[in-house]
């Protein structure tokens, strides 16, 4: 659909297409109470998209009374789940519907490409919705393996008011990983989206409204983390908060549970993750494609990102290569041409934080094999050029912290034993990637590597029916799969003596 599509179409519907900024609470679009908004800066050319309401604690006790009246009041909590599903699979719908608003909305708001963002964020979101719809009337409870007088069920119920926080690199992508489960589960919501990237969340909320799912069920609230988002984890109300974004943030999160209500947290926090080549992967062109793809797709900022490239010392310096030819199908170029795969970094900030550690991976002795500056600076707009750095030792800050931008580290080892330690050898541990024909290779090493996702002769792999989430301080449960459910109900245990 998206070939179809050209730069005048998007560039048009740009002029046209809608764009909403205050809070959706109760079914219902309402400024903050304080009146405060803020600037939405487009990152394609800097142009001031439109105002956003700046929400606040004040916002936030408004938006949990109602989330916790309705989940009182079981117009959603106490639905059957066929029901629950009917309706989720309409929304899953109506976004479908709403595809190239989104999309564009997408676009213009965070700088990725538009094919991106129909063809990955928007469709990836609403099959988040359609999944967890489809498959909560298909879970059952358990009968305990009591003695033969006793009845033991073993239930589980929707946690109540869930907070939902999330980054601003898949809008709403992540925050629909968040609402399809908690949604499906029978909870009310409050969905806090990225002050960098906040208009789809926000235009979503009406059409699960639309959709049928009972006002009140979904409220979204805009606004910085350091005001809404700590008055929703500070708040004693809510029961349950997932998250999606920085290991740092993530951290802060913990502590305002411990110091409110101790309600559970649930973390999806960064990532370093290492891909590992060996001599005998199957095809060494396909391997450097996809190292190329790993580091720009998204302009890099993706959890998972494949930032630090291991390579077997025999092929080192032929493969670098290959993987810097590979990365010069990657050139940023306007978000809004359908052609365009990579697009501009969020925001002045986040392009001062790459370009920083550019400079940090020269100073530390890495060399650049590719890429290294910023580009484009007279469209208004942040642009970088993807960037490879090689003869990089794991030690060097380029190797140890998230960049969230497309700059690769490449490392060289000796035997499948150093390339685990390189590879484990980080805070992080959200997902790694081993390219070899030897299959026992591949088992030693994906047993090995302590990642939530381990990748064998691929890199980012996965759909809807696999957990996904990290090991160390990459974060804890999982987003995705059956077992998202766990993080959005509690377990009850019921005895009944017969
Ligand atoms: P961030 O931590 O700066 O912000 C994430 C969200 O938290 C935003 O909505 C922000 O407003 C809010 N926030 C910030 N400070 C807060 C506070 N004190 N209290 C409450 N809320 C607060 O992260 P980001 O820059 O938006 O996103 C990038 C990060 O997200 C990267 O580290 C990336 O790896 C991570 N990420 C992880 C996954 C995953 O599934 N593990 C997926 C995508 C992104």
């Amino acid at each position: 659909m998206t070939q179809q599509r050209t730069l005048a179409y998007w560039q048009q519907l740009a002029t046209t297409v809608s764009i909403e900024g205050r809070a959706y609470i109760d079914g219902e679009y309402r400024d903050a109470r304080s009146g405060e908004t803020f600037d939405c800066i487009s990152p394609i050319d800097g142009r001031l998209l439109g105002k956003i309401a700046s929400c606040d604690s004040a916002d936030a006790d408004i938006a949990v009374a109602n989330a916790r009246a309705t989940f009182n009041s079981g117009v959603w909590s106490r639905l059957a789940p066929a029901r629950r599903k009917q309706v989720l699979i309409r929304f899953a719908d109506l976004i479908l519907e709403h595809q190239h608003e989104l999309a564009l909305l997408e676009t213009l708001d965070m700088g990725k490409p538009i094919s991106d963002s129909l063809s990955i964020d928007i469709a990836a979101a609403a099959n988040s919705i359609r999944w967890n719809g489809e498959a909560i009337d298909k879970v059952y409870d358990e009968l305990a393996p009591t003695a033969e007088d006793q009845i033991g069920m073993v239930t589980r119920e929707a946690i109540g008011v869930v907070g939902a926080i999330v980054p601003w690199n898949f809008p709403l992508l992540m925050a629909c990983w968040k609402l399809g489960p908690a949604l499906a589960t029978g909870n009310s919501i409050v969905l806090k989206p990225s002050e960098k990237s906040p208009l789809t969340a926000i235009r979503v909320a009406q059409l699960a409204v639309e959709a049928g799912i009972p006002k009140g069920v979904l409220n979204v609230l805009p606004g910085f983390g350091h005001t809404v988002g700590k008055a929703l984890a500070l708040h004693m109300d809510v029961d349950c908060m997932v998250f999606t974004g920085s290991t740092r943030t993530a951290k802060q999160l913990m502590i305002y549970a411990g110091e409110s209500n101790m309600k559970r947290v649930w973390l999806e926090a960064g990532g370093k993750s290492p891909n590992i080549v060996f001599a005998d992967a199957p095809d060494l062109r396909e391997a450097a494609r996809a190292a190329a793809s790993a580091i720009c797709f998204n302009q890099g900022e993706v959890c998972t990102a494949g930032s630090r490239l291991l390579v077997e010392e025999s092929i080192r310096e032929e493969f670098v290569a290959m993987v810097a030819e590979e990365m010069k199908a990657w050139q940023p170029g306007n978000p809004l041409d359908p052609n365009t795969n990579i697009g501009a970094v969020v925001d002045q900030t986040q392009l001062n934080t790459v370009l920083s550690y550019i400079e940090a991976g020269k100073e530390d002795g890495a060399q650049v094999c590719g890429g290294g500056a910023q580009l484009h600076k007279e469209s208004g707009g942040f642009y970088v050029a993807p960037t490879i750095f090689n003869g990089v030792t794991n030690s060097m800050r380029i190797a140890r912290e998230e960049i969230f931008g497309p700059v690769l580290s490449c490392i060289g080892f000796d035997s499948l034993e150093q390339a685990i330690e390189i590879a484990n050898d980080t805070d992080y541990g959200l997902a790694a990637a081993v390219w070899t024909s030897n299959l026992s290779k591949a088992h030693r090493a994906a047993k090995a590597l302590r990642a939530g996702s381990v990748w064998v002769n691929q890199y980012d792999g996965g759909d809807m029916t696999a957990p996904f989430g990290g090991f160390k301080q990459s974060g804890n449960g999982r987003d995705k799969s059956i077992h998202a459910f766990d993080k959005y109900t509690e377990l009850k245990a019921t005895w009944i003596a017969i």
